[in-house]
């Protein structure tokens, strides 16, 4: 493996316009914020990631302001200057900052990216030289769609006949107290043969159980974080009063988080977001615990720009990533994004991994810039 110096980085904070929002059970975002991370070699290569944060405090603890203010004061200065030839020294050079994890992965995926591109390789095929023997790159992520929570079960099932027509196999539906089991068996009755699941996004609590558990009729693939957003013990309380498989999101932080909720039976599938767990290399050692435990996994998405989008469909071509993920085509979520070329649905609902070397998409500095512009307008908080 060639090394890498980093020269140096520099912090882009963007905001892009959704072209249709997304609303959770924590609300609704007028534009996608997220901080690109420019790496610069030694020798002049660039690698991009990507802190896929909002600016408030919903999903994560972290913000676009904290983001800039860990990555600018204590981050960045732990690797400008480092000489690196294996991925795994970036955890290790940052662990003297606790937390944090979206503002570490963006560090990390920027010197995954500069390491393949210096190897002359795909991020996929430098992915696979660190999982374990035998697995290589698939070549293309099998990707499902999210749909935020609706006005009415009309406009879902509008919304989903449209994603079944783009090509879509998988669809997931956000809910939340008093928009969940009429709508599921709603959209059941409309559509019996859908591969469908549901995403709570931590909107219940144990006592709703007997509630939940009238999903189990509907034959769904699983139910995703139902309960608290950093809660294991309660999950494996309520896995043993559902027939639906509980997938945890929210709750797994680490490697850690896993054994513990394995040891425990706090859920049946995994949703990795490479970002939540700090990066691709807590998300290797995932990956190996998932397949030592036979655990269904898919990876999530934060609505990255196209450099999170990329790296994350690199990580999703590995073939131990067993059931659709939630990265979705680009014209999806933004219009223009700030990479070339989009990520286009192709057949059997897939997302084929690019050829080029590294994330293999091209930031276009123009609409960056555009972006960083309308961060500068937008920024609700002040934070520059
Ligand atoms: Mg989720």
């Amino acid at each position: 493996m060639r090394p890498i110096t980093i020269q140096s980085i520099i912090l882009h904070p963007v905001a892009l316009p959704l072209v249709e929002p997304l609303k959770t059970s924590f609300g609704e975002e007028p534009y996608k914020a997220a901080v690109i991370v420019e790496l610069t070699t030694d020798k002049g290569v660039v690698g991009w990631g990507e802190a896929s944060v909002e600016t408030r405090p919903g999903y994560s603890p972290e913000t676009m302001g904290t983001a800039l203010h860990v990555l600018r004061e204590f981050l960045v200065p732990l690797l400008v200057g480092q000489t690196i030839d294996n991925p795994a020294q970036v955890p290790a050079l940052l662990r003297s900052v606790r937390g944090h994890p979206l503002a570490k992965h963006s560090l990390e995926a920027a010197v995954w990216d500069a390491l393949a591109k210096t190897n002359d390789m795909r991020l996929a095929d430098l992915f696979a030289i660190y999982a374990p023997e035998g697995h290589q790159s698939r070549n293309c992520a099998v990707v499902g769609v999210s749909i935020g929570i609706q006005p009415t079960v009309e406009d879902t099932l509008a919304i989903i006949h449209k994603r079944l027509e783009q090509g879509y196999r998988r669809i997931k539906l956000k809910i939340k107290p008093g928009w969940d089991v009429e709508l599921a068996r709603a959209v059941r009755a409309a559509l019996p043969d859908v591969t469908l699941m549901l995403d709570a996004n931590s909107a219940y609590t144990l006592d709703d159980a007997a509630h939940l558990a009238q999903l189990d009729a509907l034959n769904l693939l699983m139910i995703e974080q139902p309960l608290g957003h950093d809660d294991i013990y309660q999950h494996s309380k309520l896995q043993p009063q559902l027939k639906t498989p509980v997938c945890l999101d929210e709750s797994i932080k680490s490697a850690d988080d896993l054994r513990l909720a394995l040891e425990l039976s706090a859920l049946r599938i995994l949703n990795l977001k490479p970002a939540r767990v700090s990066g691709y290399v807590e998300s290797l050692e995932i990956y190996r615990l998932c397949i030592e435990h036979d655990l269904p996994l898919w990876i999530g998405g934060l609505l990255e720009t196209g450099v999170g989008r990329a790296a994350n469909v690199a990580f999703a071509s590995l073939p131990a990533v067993t059931l659709p993920c939630d990265i979705s085509a680009t014209d999806r979520y933004f219009n223009p994004d700030i990479t070339e070329p989009p990520f286009v649905l192709a057949e059997n609902s897939t997302l084929p991994v690019p050829n080029g070397t590294g994330i293999g998409v091209e930031v276009q500095r123009d609409r960056l810039q555009q972006a960083v512009q309308r961060w500068q307008q937008y920024n609700p908080y002040q934070h520059s």
